[in-house]
């Protein structure tokens, strides 16, 4: 029945039919074909990328991001394309809890680094996934003199996905910003797992006093820094800072040398105020010098590829197990069957496993 409420049982209530409704669009507008962003052929993505097209290399970072199979199959290939290309960049993670003054830093380290000519790209937290006590931080712009500086790629780094692929992707586009030409690349990061496979150093703010200084012992990440900078180390917060380095110090002492032989340095700095920059920056450029001199650059770089390789063969059979349509079709009987306690995991896992690989044969 179209309309119930017209029966016998709701007296005084008669809802008439309707009578169509004109379309809201004026018919005689001549529909105008969105226009459709130009696809590039993988050729045309490797030229432009090698060129230093930044609007082709936007594009390129795009497909690397995409979860399109399609998109997929075309970034591989430039990316394949561009490797030859790229590997020669100074890679820097910086790292820190929100607040603690990233995106101020790498303004001003940014520019401190451009002065010796050269480019640099910077994969930032897309800063609508940033959220710091309960504020989003997205409408504020970030890395203002950067931002317009001819020398720069800003780039919002994904951070959707698992942090394999995350870290993937960062790795993939680190790949296509020296390909086309970045020498400099920052990695900006909150946490720990998106960088660190694909970084030559990695710095971590910190700031002093606030509590700060105990998460960041957490094992990890105060393990991976190569150098922990303490920032806001300006007026009345000058002392507190001094001290809250001389903890990491000391705190540093407490893990085992990395395999580097680099002791990494603790320093204090204001991002804001532009003072000690050229200290860490000196810090940093020694580490280089370090590194390159005792191999150890190299072994990192070749542990970085088979760490890759590994990754990626690992990624595939996942997706393949997952994607499998006899696996699709069992999956959610044996998790029950676990849950109630009729398999345990283990012989769950072995006959999905075996299902799995009698589809291969
Ligand atoms: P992010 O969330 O880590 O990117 O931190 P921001 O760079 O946005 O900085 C957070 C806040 O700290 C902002 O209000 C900055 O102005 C302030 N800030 C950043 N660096 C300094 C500094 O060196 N000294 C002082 N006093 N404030 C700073």
């Amino acid at each position: 029945m179209e309309h119930p409420e017209n029966s016998e049982e709701y007296k005084g209530l008669t809802v008439n039919k309707g009578i169509e409704q004109p379309s809201i669009v004026n018919p005689y507008l001549k529909l105008r074909k969105k226009p459709r962003r130009r696809e590039f052929s993988v050729g045309e993505y490797v030229e432009g990328i090698v060129k230093g097209d930044v609007t082709v290399l936007s594009q390129a970072v795009t497909l690397v991001e995409s979860v399109k199979p399609e998109h997929q199959a075309i970034a591989q290939e430039v990316i394949e394309k561009c490797l030859p290309y790229s590997g020669n960049s100074m890679r820097i993670g910086i790292s820190g809890v929100p607040g603690a003054g990233k995106s101020t830093s790498i303004d001003v380290f940014g520019l401190h680094v451009l002065e010796k000519g050269g480019k640099l790209a910077v994969l930032a937290i897309d800063p609508s996934s940033e959220r710091s006590k309960g504020s989003i931080l997205g409408d504020k712009t970030r890395m203002e003199k950067l931002s317009v500086h001819p020398k720069s790629f800003i780039r919002p780094s994904p951070s959707a996905g698992s942090l394999g692929g995350v870290a993937r992707k960062t790795r993939e586009t680190i790949i296509l910003c020296e390909a086309a030409g970045f020498d400099k690349i920052f990695v900006e990061t909150v946490g720990v797992g998106q960088s660190e496979t694909a970084v030559h150093f990695f710095l971590l703010i910190q700031l002093a006093g606030t509590g700060d200084e105990l998460q960041g012992i957490k094992r990890g990440i105060m393990e991976m820094a190569d150098g922990i900078v303490i920032n806001k180390a300006d007026g009345s917060n000058i002392e507190k800072a001094k001290l809250a380095a001389s903890h990491f110090r000391n705190a540093l002492h407490l893990f085992p040398a990395p395999d580097s032989g680099w002791s990494p340095k603790v320093m204090t700095y204001s991002g804001f105020y532009g003072i000690g920059i050229k200290e860490i920056w000196d810090m940093i450029y020694e580490y280089f010098a370090f590194v390159k001199a005792n191999g150890y650059f190299e072994y990192r770089r070749n542990e970085q590829a088979k760490y890759w390789m590994y990754e990626s063969i690992n990624e595939h059979l996942r997706d393949s197990f997952y994607n499998n349509e006899k696996i699709i079709s069992m999956l959610a009987a044996k998790e029950e069957e676990v849950l109630n306690g009729k398999l345990t995991s283990f012989v769950a896992a072995k006959k999905l496993l075996d299902a799995y690989f009698s589809t291969l044969k």
